[in-house]
């Protein structure tokens, strides 16, 4: 009876540490605060040094189990331009190992939850019974998008991308073609058909839609999804906003100190500006020259985490090659630059960074608002042009280059005005003062009675009546 007093969760991320984090976070969180045992199931692809660091420290506070499942063979690691068909392959073929692995529980798991990559395991949930859960490891507006796109296919003819008017989503903030998701550039492509696919089994396969945002954040979309009569017949199951689920400084764990951190209490406060494009944004040769040199006109302080360019080929890994001549040497007192996995959470909430130059994926727009730091927006691919846009126009902490920084590279000059902007101007300090209120609003979602604390715990009460169930079905 002991046994079944807490109910168990099964956490399913699809390869990738924008994946993972979160998720581990939501591991943690329904330990500490709801009650319940948790276990993280990571499917191990193309581990980085990053990953198994995460992996090795989590284990260490032993606050959840974790189980790794070998990665199934035959998956081409490197398949990045299509993750929904990818990342949906690699989770229909782990579908046997997780199998086995809950077979093998002592504790019989009464909910699962997977990401948006992952819904190709949410059968193995059903056969043991158990309640099924998605999220989507972004906020509730790229949700409407993915969600409504089947019916946008029904109405739209031609490529989204070549039309002029915005895409209408009932009750929500329209969506400007650009900034549309990756896989709904082409829709000839395979990639737009899982899409679609996704998109329809998120509401038809689970009991719930997870999202990594809170009710104060986005009130209006998320009114729109549970009472906008268009939305009714699409979302039938409940939403529960339980964000913002983001790890946050001395979370990470383990190892020494970085350097990085020592570099940073000699600056001044509020002076350095960190760059970053996640785990796997990459510049072109030509936009990291325009970046370096706008970041050395803008004589601002920085931290810059850069990859070499990707043209797929077998290129020097060398990253002064992309760099200006001599720009290493005359920026050596003002920056640093990184070609490794940086600790940003760390960098994050360290007093002397006033800004982030970000991709925009939702796991760094979040750390970002969480410690108050304004964002110059960056987006790159996946929801995160979207994510730009909502942090631009609707949440106002953060100012982007007047193009897409996919359709044109911007040119130094913009750049230094752009860095500029964040670091010395009023407009900075507005964005900033933006960001410790948004901070303060999440801190209160999240805190004990706060809209997200409650999601959870309505979560962690179902969890509890199905295990009563279950051992109801099985004491009979
Ligand atoms: N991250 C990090 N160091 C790096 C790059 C990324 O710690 O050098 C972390 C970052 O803090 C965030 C996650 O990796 O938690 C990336 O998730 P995000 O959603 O921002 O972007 P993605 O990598 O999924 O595009």
């Amino acid at each position: 009876a002991e046994m079944s007093s807490k109910p168990h969760v099964l956490l399913v991320p699809s390869p990738g540490m924008g994946h993972l984090i979160p998720l581990m976070e939501v591991a943690s969180s329904l330990v500490t605060h709801h009650n319940c045992h948790a276990t993280l199931v990571v499917v191990s692809s193309n581990t980085s040094p990053a990953q198994s660091q995460l992996i090795r420290s989590a284990k260490t506070q032993k606050l959840y189990d974790i189980v790794e499942l070998p990665a199934p063979s035959g998956h081409d690691s490197n398949a990045a331009g299509s993750v929904f068909t990818h990342l949906s392959a690699i989770m229909l073929d782990a579908r046997s190992s997780l199998r086995s692995a809950i077979s093998a529980m002592e504790l019989r798991p009464a909910a699962m939850i997977v990401d948006l990559f992952s819904t190709a395991v949410l059968t193995v949930a059903q056969e043991f019974h158990m309640l099924k859960y998605v999220t989507l490891v972004s906020c509730a507006w790229p949700l409407t998008l993915l969600l409504y796109a089947p019916i946008l296919d029904k109405q739209i003819d031609g490529e989204y991308l070549d039309r002029k008017e915005l895409l209408e989503i009932p009750g929500c903030k329209p969506v400007r073609p650009e900034d549309v998701v990756k896989p709904m550039m082409n829709r000839k492509d395979r990639e737009y058909e899982s899409f679609l696919r996704i998109g329809k089994e998120i509401t038809s396969m689970s009991d719930g839609i997870l999202i990594n945002t809170w009710e104060d954040l986005e009130p209006n979309c998320l009114k729109a999804m549970r009472e906008h009569p268009e939305w009714k017949k699409i979302v039938r199951v409940p939403l529960y906003t339980i964000g913002p689920m983001v790890r946050l400084a001395g979370q990470s764990g383990g190892g020494p100190r970085s350097e990085l951190l020592d570099w940073l209490d000699k600056q001044p406060s509020e002076s350095v500006l960190y760059i970053s494009f996640g785990s796997g944004g990459v510049l072109s040769a030509e936009q990291i020259t325009e970046m370096a040199w706008g970041l050395e006109l803008s004589k601002q302080r920085f931290i810059w985490v850069v990859q070499p360019p990707s043209k797929g080929g077998a290129e020097g890994n060398d990253i002064s090659e992309y760099l200006p001549e001599g720009f290493m040497a005359r920026t050596q007192e003002m920056g640093v630059v990184v070609t490794t996995w940086a600790p940003q959470s760390e960098i994050l909430a360290h007093s002397s960074v006033g800004g982030f130059l970000s991709h925009c994926g939702w796991n760094s727009a979040l750390e970002s608002i969480l410690n108050g730091v304004p964002m110059i927006a960056w987006p790159l691919y996946a929801e995160q042009k979207m994510v730009a846009t909502l942090l631009v126009e609707e949440l106002k902490v953060a100012i982007r280059p007047k193009v897409l920084p996919t359709k044109a590279v911007a040119g130094r000059e913009e750049i230094e005005m752009l860095v500029r902007k964040i670091m010395e101007q009023k407009e900075g300090d507005a964005m900033r003062a933006r960001a410790k209120e948004l901070k303060a609003s999440g801190e209160e979602a999240l805190s004990v009675g706060g809209s997200s604390f409650n999601m959870l715990s309505e979560l962690s009460r179902l969890c509890k009546i199905n295990t009563e169930q279950q051992c109801q079905k099985i004491d009979t």
